[in-house]
């Protein structure tokens, strides 16, 4: 039996270049890049180095990159950032989504608490937002806007340069959660009028516990924790330096292929999708066009969503429901509903993340053994029988 990873949203598998560059750093690079010695001297040198490769690929300047721990840990750090300068200028509106990471949204309740108001815009049926909405929402005082690059669960991308023009017009920072866009499709922060940016390594190829923040020049950062001065001060703590090396050279990496390898993901992608229409009763979940090039994502009428995948598992094929940080709770996913799906429909959802270390024959695989399942599973169901097939 194959044994199928296709929860590529959730986490990749390190690859090979990363995994050397962080090789190479533990044995060569090892000093410690503050220290003034050869040694870590040498150190120092290859983070730079690190900065300049990922600054070279987001289009912006080394010294507007800082490390971090993550995705998260930048979304927080960007976010509280922003919102510190905005009570400065006594400027305590933030606009975001409803169907941001919850990276975004639980430090968006934090601050809400903190006495901020926290606009969520509506995202619709298809799952996305125009720049005009972001336009009417904005008001004197609003501080923040935060939207997401691309959506982890059902792929929508957003209109992010038009947004980041928006917010430029009206003197509003623009912050972007991009983890799911950096390394699979086109960031660049200067086109796209970007000032604030996520991005973590682990989900295109780099290892886990990594990610960057970048912050255009003359924004003020906030440090979220004491310690010492690295990273200008702003992210103390001595720099995980083989983590980071691995993680600038998937970055590399996934920037030098991404022309051709999008190509490949979405021929495979289109192909999934086609084939998992012609289920009876199944619905893709967000837009057909503005979708990253790996995601697929259906709910089933009359289907678990949880049953779905243990039978899948079973066939070996590796899914997910929705983000891997719901799977696992049984309720529907907030995503889905915030697209106004109805909840016994939303809890039948199957979320397929393909990227360039999947294969067509794969595909192949996933087209003969999901509709059996679907159908098996529907052949179980008492009110699936009643409605559809008792007549
Ligand atoms: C995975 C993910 C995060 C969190 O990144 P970590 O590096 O795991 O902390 C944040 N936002 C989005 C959209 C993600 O997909």
């Amino acid at each position: 039996m194959p044994r199928i990873y296709a929860d590529n949203a959730a986490t990749t598998k390190i690859s090979q270049t990363a995994m050397k560059a962080m090789i190479s750093a533990m044995e060569n690079s090892y000093g410690n890049p503050s220290s003034i010695h050869q040694i870590g001297m040498a150190a120092n040198d290859a983070l730079q180095t690190a900065r300049e490769q990922i600054a070279r690929c987001l289009g912006c300047m080394p010294k507007e990159i800082f490390f971090t721990s993550g995705g998260t840990e930048s979304d927080n750090q960007a976010i509280v950032s922003a919102a510190m300068l905005g009570a400065k200028k006594n400027k305590r509106h933030i606009i975001s989504t409803a169907f941001e990471h919850h990276a975004v949204l639980h430090t968006l309740r934090r601050l809400k608490e903190q006495g901020f108001e926290i606009q969520l815009l509506d995202v619709g049926a298809e799952g996305n937002i125009t720049a005009a909405q972001v336009e009417e929402a904005i008001r004197p005082d609003t501080c923040l806007v935060t939207v997401m690059f691309a959506n982890n669960e059902i792929g929508s991308v957003l209109p992010i340069a038009e947004i980041g023009e928006a917010c430029r017009a009206h003197g509003v920072l623009f912050h972007t959660d991009a983890v799911q866009a950096a390394g699979h499709i086109p960031v660049n922060v200067k086109k796209q009028n970007i000032d604030m940016l996520s991005l973590s390594a682990h989900k295109f190829h780099g290892p886990r516990g990594i990610g960057a923040l970048y912050v255009k020049r003359g924004i003020e950062l906030t440090s979220l924790m004491e310690g010492g001065g690295q990273e200008r001060g702003k992210r103390p703590g001595t720099e995980n330096l083989p983590a980071i090396m691995g993680m600038a050279a998937a970055l590399k990496e996934e920037c030098t292929l991404m022309e051709q390898n999008e190509a490949k993901v979405i021929a495979m992608r289109d192909r999934l999708i086609q084939g998992l229409s012609q289920i009876p009763y199944s619905i893709l979940n967000g837009s057909r066009e503005k979708r990253l090039p790996g995601n697929v994502n259906f709910c089933f009428e009359g289907v678990s969503g949880e049953s779905l995948l243990l039978l899948l598992d079973s066939r070996g094929i590796c899914a997910s429901s929705g983000s891997a940080c719901a799977s696992g709770a049984l309720d529907p996913s907030p995503v889905l509903l915030s697209l106004g799906l109805a909840p016994e429909i939303a809890q039948g959802s199957l979320r397929i993340s393909l990227d360039i270390s999947n294969t067509e024959e794969e595909i192949d695989y996933m087209l003969e053994v999901i509709p059996q399942v679907v159908e098996q599973l529907r052949g179980m169901s008492d009110d699936w029988r009643k409605k559809h097939c008792e007549d």
